[in-house]
């Protein structure tokens, strides 16, 4: 039999409330494998056994969802074997050979966690380490620098062995720091946004503007498509699609130009405000970094917070586009959001846009035209689809 084992991050580092911290990360990981079958989750001494109830499912799927689960410091498969030195090392034999077989060096790292277990750490080293070294002649043991760490647990339930531990992705269970707005556009930065927020401990929703018909069926797909990539991380979704096309008619109509991004961008903030009233959001989150475009320089984005009632996460704020990039690559966003489709932000760009547009201006500009009925419309208007991390949409 095999067993995933879980070990936490930071939950560990929690006092009072960490036994919450344990619920909820056990109640993500329950939902994140439901599609691959049924598993017992349980801890016990700081760990999350999470053991497969058929034979039929495939634990190098559950193993690698497993790694992008947050709260989960590092993924070990384990064999589950007797209490028994003579079978520990017969079964164990067996248990490692592929790895075994296939590298230059290794060591036995033993941990007792039941004292009752006749043979301390260092003698269960020695003799596990000696007879694997003798049924693998080619392969050497070096205590310092091995190749491969064939770690042995005697735990309550069981002896568990394993070749390698997985580093997972780290961070606080997704719904321990309360819920935010993503703004998610088809973009490569705001998906990595939502991941890095997700990694905090958010629960992540998503509201998309789109503006048929200067932006396609295809432009949405791509980011429903995107919403869907990201329950890998961020568990369930709740994807708002606002419709936007006249807003920006009416700002292309009745405003300067120049200030027309940075008006669009806070038309976007005033919509979500709702959202966030409605729904008890606590924040807004956005994927924009200082200077990339010139929405972003300080005066623009200093201008766009002022219509935010919220905070606005900006969590890709100091980062270079290669380093976003690496991420998207990473959680395989990347090659969606470069799909050729327009997005809202593209249609009606001016060409001399504003770099550093006083607030005062922006009022100015803002007061020809009463956004308000436009603004209440689009909330009501707006269409809710549901992204489930269990499969079930
Ligand atoms: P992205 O790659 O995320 O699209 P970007 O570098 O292209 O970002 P902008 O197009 O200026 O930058 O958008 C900045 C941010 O505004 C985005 O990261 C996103 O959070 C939000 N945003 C832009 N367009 C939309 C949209 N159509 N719907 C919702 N949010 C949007
Ligand atoms: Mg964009």
């Amino acid at each position: 039999m095999e067993v995933i084992l879980a070990k936490y991050g930071e939950i560990a580092l929690k006092g009072l409330n960490r036994s919450s911290f344990e619920d909820l990360l056990i109640r993500n990981i329950k939902r994140r494998l439901a599609p691959l079958g049924s598993f017992d989750i349980t801890r016990r001494q700081s760990t999350i056994y999470v053991q497969p109830m058929s034979e039929d499912i495939d634990l190098d799927i559950a193993v690698k969802k497993m790694c992008n689960i947050f709260g989960i410091a590092a993924v070990q498969r384990c064999a589950v074997l007797p209490k028994d030195i003579s079978r520990i090392i017969e079964q164990g034999t067996v248990y490692l050979k592929d790895t075994l077989e296939n590298a230059k060096s290794f060591k036995v790292e033993a941990k007792r966690s039941d004292k009752s277990f006749p043979l301390t750490s260092p003698q269960i080293q020695q003799e596990l380490g000696g007879a694997l070294a003798e049924a693998f002649p080619d392969i050497a043991i070096d205590v310092h620098n091995p190749e491969v760490t064939v770690l042995v647990e005697i735990r309550d339930k069981g002896a568990y062995l394993n070749a390698e531990k997985l580093t997972a992705a780290g961070g606080m269970p997704v719904g321990s720091n309360g819920n935010a707005l993503l703004l998610l556009s088809g973009g490569i930065d705001s998906p990595v946004a939502a991941y890095m927020m997700a990694k905090r401990g958010l629960r992540v929703d998503a509201i998309h503007f789109q503006s048929p018909p200067y932006t396609s069926e295809r432009a949405l797909m791509k980011v429903e498509s995107l919403c869907e990539k990201l329950t890998e991380y961020c568990g369930d979704i709740r994807f708002y699609c606002v419709p936007f096309t006249e807003i920006q008619e009416a700002l292309r109509d009745n405003c300067c130009g120049d200030y027309f991004t940075v008006i669009m961008r806070r038309l976007m903030l005033k919509i979500a405000n709702h959202f966030c009233e409605k729904k008890h959001y606590g924040a807004l989150i956005t994927g924009e970094s200082v200077g990339q475009v010139a929405s972003q320089t300080l005066a623009a984005i200093g201008c766009t917070d002022k219509a935010a009632d919220y905070p606005v996460l900006r969590p890709l704020v100091g980062m270079d586009k290669k380093e976003i990039v690496e991420i998207a690559r990473k959680i395989d966003t990347f090659e969606t959001s470069v799909l050729p489709y327009e997005d809202c932000c593209t249609v009606f760009t001016p060409k001399h846009p504003k770099t550093k547009p006083l607030f005062k201006d922006i009022l100015l500009e803002e007061e020809k035209f009463d956004f308000e009925p436009l603004i209440l419309k689009a909330v009501n208007q707006t269409a809710v689809k549901d992204f489930k991390a269990d499969g079930n949409n």
